[in-house]
């Protein structure tokens, strides 16, 4: 059977910030699910289980002062992380390192090639989360411990990670900034939080070229974020050729949202799915994670991730090509 996209969903996200009143709120999984089934998206595509990262894999990304900072601060009771803007409840570090070792579950199907692509429903988000400091709502980098676990464990060299949530993926970027072999893409409102994603700011040493920042003015949209994807990230993977693409999915660029003033609407995502999946086809065997990050507005984020996860269940038309087409 052809492998299909594969979804994690499940309530033990739900649990971070229960009963907080707080806009990265456990109703968003609810959102998601919601969209899903409406869409009717819910049953007829795969599922990915969750798992918690060992302490070994946050350290992937995280110092083990880090990590000791976090289980200190939960375990203390207090209401938010000591290295920044970040709410915890007591159960924090154990579902933030479930929103990791779901992503990298998922990373795993993905790349075993026992689904072909995959949108994971995770959170606390964790674009934020630099290797010593969480921020920004976010605990654990999940997506920068996806990658790397994707070239330990998969032998995957080049990755891509696309974020088009409507703040600068900061902590991504730090993680990798002098990493010649993880490719960060962002595209991002300016200026707003965190400050960070400058079009100067493209990598340092051996990493230099290898982080693209896009920043836009309140009120951008399809234009200027499918076309950084088109005319910018396109022709740079030409030459990166990434085998794996993961997705930063931050549904707060979405027209509508509480903290962002971008004017993205369902289709556009639909849309820049489709750029990021014939990326993928042309360079990666197809092979798609999408993580989800930000978005607030409820009923957005339901239509916007249907959207998402609607296009990567279809075809591309490059995915019939020999190049696509994977055991
Ligand atoms: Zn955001």
């Amino acid at each position: 059977m052809e492998a299909k996209t594969a979804l994690l969903i499940d309530p033990i996200y739900r649990e971070h910030l229960a009963g907080r009143a707080h806009p990265e709120t456990p109703e968003r999984i609810d959102a998601v699910v919601e969209g899903l089934q409406q869409a009717g998206l819910l049953d007829r595509l795969g599922r990915i289980d969750r798992r918690a990262a060992s302490e070994e894999e946050l350290l992937l990304c995280h110092t083990r002062e880090y990590l000791r900072t976090v289980r200190r601060d939960v375990e203390s009771g207090h209401r938010y992380l000591s290295t920044g803007d970040t709410d915890i409840t007591s159960n924090s570090f154990e579902i933030a390192a479930m929103a990791a070792g779901g992503a990298m579950n998922a990373v795993d199907a993905v790349a075993g090639g026992k689904a072909r692509n995959a949108f994971c429903a995770v959170r606390p988000p964790g674009h934020h989360a630099t290797a010593s400091r969480g921020m920004g709502f976010c605990v654990f980098n999940s997506v920068a411990i996806a990658a790397r676990h994707a070239q330990r464990r998969h032998g995957v060299e080049r990755v891509l990670i696309v974020d088009w949530d409507v703040h600068h993926g900061n902590g991504t970027q730090d993680i990798f900034y002098s990493d010649p072999t993880v490719f960060f893409f962002s595209t991002h409102q300016w200026p707003l939080y965190p400050g960070t994603g400058r079009a100067d700011e493209t990598g340092a040493g051996a990493g230099l070229g290898t982080t693209m920042n896009f920043p836009f003015p309140a009120g951008s949209g399809r234009k200027e974020i499918l076309g950084a994807v088109e005319n910018s990230l396109a022709p740079a993977m030409e030459r990166f050729r990434p085998e794996l693409v993961l997705i930063s999915a931050g549904f707060d660029s979405r027209i509508g949202d509480l903290l962002g003033r971008f004017t993205l609407t369902d289709r556009d995502f639909a849309d820049l799915t489709r750029a990021l999946m014939e990326i993928a086809d042309r360079h990666a065997g197809g092979r798609v994670v999408s993580l989800l990050e930000g978005g607030y507005n409820l009923g957005g984020l339901a239509s916007a991730s249907a959207a998402h996860v609607e296009a990567l269940s279809q075809s591309t038309v490059a995915s019939s090509s020999p190049l696509a087409s994977r055991a």
